[in-house]
């Protein structure tokens, strides 16, 4: 029998907003109804890859909870596809949470995270057709086939959640700065990427701190353009759709 009340630690629902098994995605439309009076004690949610602050702050009850955009342990080589900066004192789980609660000047400083449209999940996906469902949000069932086995894209679903009319972040939510992995930028392959994590370390580098010239420098100027075409927004980004091997209940 484990004895829950010796084990310290914080809970903060994770890809909050994906279908299948997340609490927004697949559980309720308000986690008060799940946590109730021990609502107060989650300090936090982590967004998801197909999920970003203005979808997010459109539902009220999260307008007191810090915002986290992490990756997945169980795969490395895509670790910082999302990932946060924090403002601590030192590296240890105390700073961490203080920076969490945003207690005593500790806080998120930004986050890090794909456009939500370059998430699998991001909008309705019919199992039956095997295809993307476009249109206006929420889409709940298929415009081809009308059926209703559906996996529920995460765009759809925060449209139904919803309950602000528009979205509004609180003064204390730090800028979510999109970023593209190398990996969804076309023109760049394996040896390509390699080369580039060779010279410059991280991806991390490559993305948000290297210049045109230092990417020209090392593998040419088609790559330099394609590289920073992507981090100033300038290619066309389809939207994800993702393919379940669950049916979901949508309440
Ligand atoms: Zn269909």
């Amino acid at each position: 029998m484990i004895l829950w009340k010796n084990i310290i630690g914080v809970l903060i629902p994770a890809h909050a907003f994906t279908p299948h098994k997340s609490f927004y995605g697949n559980c309720t439309r308000r986690l008060e109804r799940i946590f109730k009076e021990k609502y107060e004690r989650v300090p936090a949610i982590e967004l998801g890859l197909s999920s970003d602050t203005f979808l997010a702050d459109q539902i009220s009850e999260l307008e007191n909870k810090t915002f986290l955009t992490n990756s997945d342990a169980h795969s490395l080589p895509k670790i910082a596809r999302e990932y946060n900066k924090i403002q601590v004192e030192d590296i240890s789980f105390k700073e961490l949470m203080k920076a969490i609660k945003n207690e005593d000047g500790r806080k998120i400083l930004a986050n890090y995270g794909l456009d939500p449209k370059l998430g699998k999940y991001h909008r309705t996906y019919c199992e039956v057709c095997e295809k993307r469902i476009d249109g206006e949000a929420p889409v709940t069932k298929c415009d081809t086939c009308d059926s209703k086995n559906i996996t529920m894209g995460v765009l759809d679903r925060i449209e139904i959640i919803k309950d602000k009319k528009e979205t509004k972040s609180p003064s204390f939510r730090p800028p979510y700065n999109y970023q593209i992995p190398l990996t969804f930028i076309p023109g760049l392959g394996k040896k390509t990427i390699e080369k580039l994590l060779n010279t410059f370390e991280t991806e991390m580098n490559i993305l948000h701190k290297l210049s045109f010239d230092d990417i020209e420098a090392v593998c040419g100027e088609k790559v330099a353009r394609n590289i920073t075409d992507a981090k100033m927004g300038n290619i066309q980004i389809a939207a994800g759709g993702g393919r379940s091997l669950w049916k979901s209940n949508y309440k």
